[in-house]
C-alpha cells in the first residue's frame, strides 16, 4: 500500500475497551503508547506494511515503542502484547456479561489457534477465540501444564515446551518451517499444497523451493553427497518480529472487528447437545477463580495444542462416560515427538568449502537453513535427519544477543531494559563482522568463536500404546491431569546410529570434514546415550483416519461422529514425519477453514 494510506489515525472502536494495564502509570503509558501511534499514522511515517500481510500496521513501530522508546525506561507495559486500544480482547475475568454466541468458536490462541481465526477474519462470520491465558506468562495459567506422572519414558517438553499465554508456544519457538511429506495419511500432498502457499504469502515467505534446487537460489555450492545417501531440504527461518504470532496478528484481528479473544477462560467441557449427541452445543469455559460460563457456536474447533485437545476430549464426560469423540478408545493414543540426539561436532577439513554447504541464508529476511536427509533407501524405516547449528560461546555476545532476541520475541520492551549492552560492546569486533555478513552478503552470521554442532533428528513410528491418560490428580480448576506414556523403540536408535554413521561418511568422502562424536554417541561403536530427548514437538492424541475405529478425526479434521467439531494442530497426524509440524499444521487449519466455508455456501 502506498505512503499515506493510512491517512485517518486508527479509528477506536466502539464497545468495551479493554486493558490489561491495572496501575495509572500502566494506563498512562498505554494510552501514551495508543496516541503516539496514532500521530505517526497520521503523519504517514508508519503506513500499512504491505510486506508482513497484516493491514494498518507496521512491526516496527512495536519494536521502536517497545525497545527504543519505552523498554529501556523501564515504563513499557510488560506485556509481550499490549490490549490498550483495543476491543479485540476481552478478559473473561472482568467481563463477565460478555457476548455468548457465535459463529465459530475456536479453543486456544496459540499458533494454530490464531491462524485459524485469521483465516476466518473477514468472512462476516463472528469468531471467538477461548484462550486460557493472559497476554503475558502467568504461574496460575502455566502451572495448569503440570504433569500427574510419566509411565513411559520421560518427555520433557510436555512440561518444558508448551505455554499457556496468549500465543501460546509461539511466544518461545524457533519458527522453522517446513512442509511435511504426507507418508501414510489418508490425504495427499496436492490437498495441502493451496494451504501452504497461503500460509507462505501471509508470513512473507517468499518463493524459494525447500529442496537442493534452493542452493543456487542462494549462489551456494552443496556439498558433494551422494543422491542415494542424503538429499537436501530448507527449512525457512521466521524472522524475529514475526515470530511471536499472537502480536503479529492481533492487527489484522483488530481490523476484522469480527474476532474476540476472550482472555483467561479455560475450556473444562465440551457439551454435547442433549437430545442429539452427535452435535455439539457450547463449550463450558471457566476462570482462575472458579466461574463458569457456556460459549455457544455453529461450529467449534480445537486448537489448543496436541496434549490439551487429547486432555479435553477424555475429560468431557458427563455425558460420554469415555469421552467425546472417542468411541473406539483412541483419544490420547499414538502419542509421538521427533527424537533428537546433540552428537558431535563437525571439526572442518576445507573450512570455505563446509560453509558453503551447510551455512544457513537469509533471502530478504528469511532465513533458509540445509538439512540433510537421509534417503528413504538409506533409512531403516523413518525419516531422519541432520540439523547443524553453529553455537556461539556460552559467554560472547553472540550468545547473550541470542538470549536478549528471545526474550524480546516473549515480553518486549521489558527484556530491553535488562540488555547486557557492556559485555555486548566488549565483543564487538565479533558483533560487527557478523552484522556486515549479514546485511551485506544475506548470510547468517557466525561467531569466531562457534562450533557446527551437529544434532540427529528422526520420525517416530506411530505406536498405539504411546499415548495421553487421564490421571485421578485434579488441577487447580478442577480438571484432571494427564499421565504421559511416551514410547521410544529400537527402530529410532537404529535410525539415529545409521544417520550419524553415514553423514560422518559423506562428509570424509566429499573432503569437507569429520565428526568428533560427544561422550556416550558413537556410531562406530553403537553407543548410544542413556537420555532420550524429544524435540518439543508433540505430534497425535486425535489422528486423521479415513475409518472412525482407526482415529479421531476424519480427512476434513472432523471429529468422527461428531458433526460441528473440529480438530487442528499436529495432534491429528497420523505419521510424524521428521519436518517441523507447525508449518503443517497451518495449512491444514486454512483448509479446514476453506472446507466450512465451503460447507456454508452450499448450505
Ligand atoms: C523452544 C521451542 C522451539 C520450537 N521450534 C519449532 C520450530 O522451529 N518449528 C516448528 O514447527 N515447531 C516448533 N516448536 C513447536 C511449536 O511451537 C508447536 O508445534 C506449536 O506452537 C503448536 O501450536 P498450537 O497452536 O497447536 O499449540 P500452542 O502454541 O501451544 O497453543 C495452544 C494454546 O491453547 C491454549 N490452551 C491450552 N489449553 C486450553 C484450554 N483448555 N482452554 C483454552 N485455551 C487453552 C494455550 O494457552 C495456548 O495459547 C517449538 C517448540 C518449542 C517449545
Amino acid at each position: 500500500m502506498a505512503a499515506g494510506a493510512c491517512a485517518s489515525a486508527p479509528t477506536m472502536r466502539p464497545g468495551v475497551r479493554v486493558t490489561n494495564a491495572s496501575t495509572v502509570q500502566e494506563r498512562l503509558v498505554a494510552e501514551t503508547r495508543h496516541w503516539v501511534r496514532a500521530v505517526l499514522l497520521y503523519r504517514s511515517k508508519f503506513s500499512d506494511c504491505s510486506a508482513c500481510a497484516v493491514p494498518n500496521s507496521h512491526p516496527n513501530f512495536d519494536l521502536l515503542w517497545d525497545n527504543v522508546i519505552a523498554g529501556p525506561w523501564g515504563v513499557a507495559p510488560l506485556y509481550s502484547v499490549s490490549a490498550a486500544g483495543s476491543d479485540l480482547f476481552l478478559d473473561f475475568e472482568s467481563n463477565a456479561e460478555s457476548p455468548q454466541a457465535f459463529d465459530v468458536c475456536v479453543v486456544g490462541g496459540g499458533v494454530v489457534g490464531l491462524v485459524t481465526a485469521w483465516a476466518l477474519a473477514h468472512s462476516q462470520l463472528r469468531v471467538i477465540v477461548i484462550e486460557a491465558g493472559g497476554l503475558r506468562d502467568e504461574l496460575r495459567s502455566q502451572s495448569l501444564y503440570e504433569t500427574a506422572e510419566f509411565t513411559g519414558l520421560k518427555n520433557n517438553g510436555v512440561t518444558d515446551g508448551r505455554f499457556r499465554v496468549y500465543g501460546g508456544t509461539g511466544t518461545r519457538w524457533t519458527a522453522q518451517l517446513a512442509p511435511a511429506e504426507l507418508t501414510a495419511w489418508p490425504i495427499k500432498p496436492h490437498d495441502l499444497e493451496p494451504y501452504f502457499e497461503k500460509i507462505g504469502e501471509m508470513l512473507g515467505l517468499g518463493d524459494t523451493p525447500f529442496d537442493a534446487s534452493c542452493y543456487k537460489i542462494l549462489k551456494r555450492q552443496p556439498l558433494d553427497f551422494d543422491d542415494d545417501m542424503f538429499s537436501v531440504r530448507f527449512s525457512k527461518g521466521l524472522p524475529w518480529k514475526k515470530r511471536n504470532i499472537g502480536r503479529y496478528l492481533k492487527k489484522a484481528f483488530e481490523k476484522s472487528r469480527d474476532t474476540t479473544v476472550l482472555l483467561h477462560a479455560n475450556a473444562v467441557e465440551i457439551i454435547l447437545d442433549e437430545e442429539d449427541l452427535s452435535l455439539v452445543s457450547a463449550i463450558r469455559i471457566r476462570s482462575y477463580d472458579g466461574r463458569e460460563r457456556l460459549i455457544t457456536a455453529n461450529d467449534y474447533i480445537l486448537a489448543a495444542g496436541a496434549i490439551e485437545i487429547s486432555r479435553l476430549l477424555l475429560a468431557s464426560r458427563n455425558q460420554m462416560p469415555q469421552g467425546v469423540g472417542n468411541r473406539y478408545d483412541n483419544v490420547g493414543r499414538w502419542f509421538m515427538d521427533h527424537v533428537c540426539v546433540r552428537a558431535g561436532y563437525i571439526v572442518p577439513k576445507d573450512r570455505k568449502k563446509l560453509l558453503q554447504g551447510i551455512r544457513p541464508v537469509y533471502v530478504g529476511d528469511v532465513l533458509h537453513t540445509p538439512r540433510f536427509e537421509l534417503t528413504k533407501a538409506q533409512s531403516s524405516c523413518r525419516t531422519a535427519f541432520v540439523h547443524i547449528v553453529f553455537e556461539a560461546h556460552p559467554v560472547s555476545a553472540f550468545s547473550k544477543l541470542r538470549t536478549l532476541f528471545h526474550d524480546i520475541q516473549r515480553e518486549g520492551g521489558k527484556a530491553m531494559s535488562r540488555s547486557p549492552f557492556w559485555s555486548i560492546l566488549s565483543d564487538m569486533p565479533d558483533v560487527m563482522a557478523g552484522f556486515i555478513s549479514h546485511t551485506a552478503l544475506g548470510l547468517r552470521p557466525i561467531p569466531a568463536r562457534s562450533t557446527p554442532v551437529v544434532s540427529l533428528v528422526c520420525e517416530q513410528p506411530p505406536r498405539r500404546e504411546s499415548r495421553i491418560f487421564l490421571a485421578d490428580a485434579i488441577d487447580a480448576i478442577g480438571l484432571p491431569k494427564i499421565r504421559v506414556n511416551w514410547l521410544v523403540g529400537e527402530e529410532e536408535k537404529t535410525t539415529l546410529l545409521a544417520l550419524g554413521r553415514l553423514f560422518e561418511q559423506q562428509l570424509i568422502k566429499s573432503k569437507s570434514g569429520a565428526i568428533q562424536w560427544f561422550a556416550g554417541f558413537n556410531p562406530a561403536g553403537a553407543a548410544f546415550p542413556a537420555e532420550w530427548a524429544g524435540w518439543y514437538h508433540h505430534i497425535g492424541g486425535a489422528r486423521m483416519s479415513v475409518s472412525p475405529t482407526d482415529g479421531v478425526v476424519d480427512t476434513d479434521c472432523r471429529v468422527h461422529g461428531v458433526s460441528n467439531l473440529y480438530i487442528v494442530g499436529s495432534a491429528v497426524f497420523p505419521t510424524s514425519n521428521c519436518s517441523h509440524p507447525t508449518f503443517t499444521s497451518m495449512a491444514l487449519a486454512l483448509r479446514l477453514v476453506a472446507k466450512l466455508h465451503g460447507r456454508r455456501a452450499s448450505a
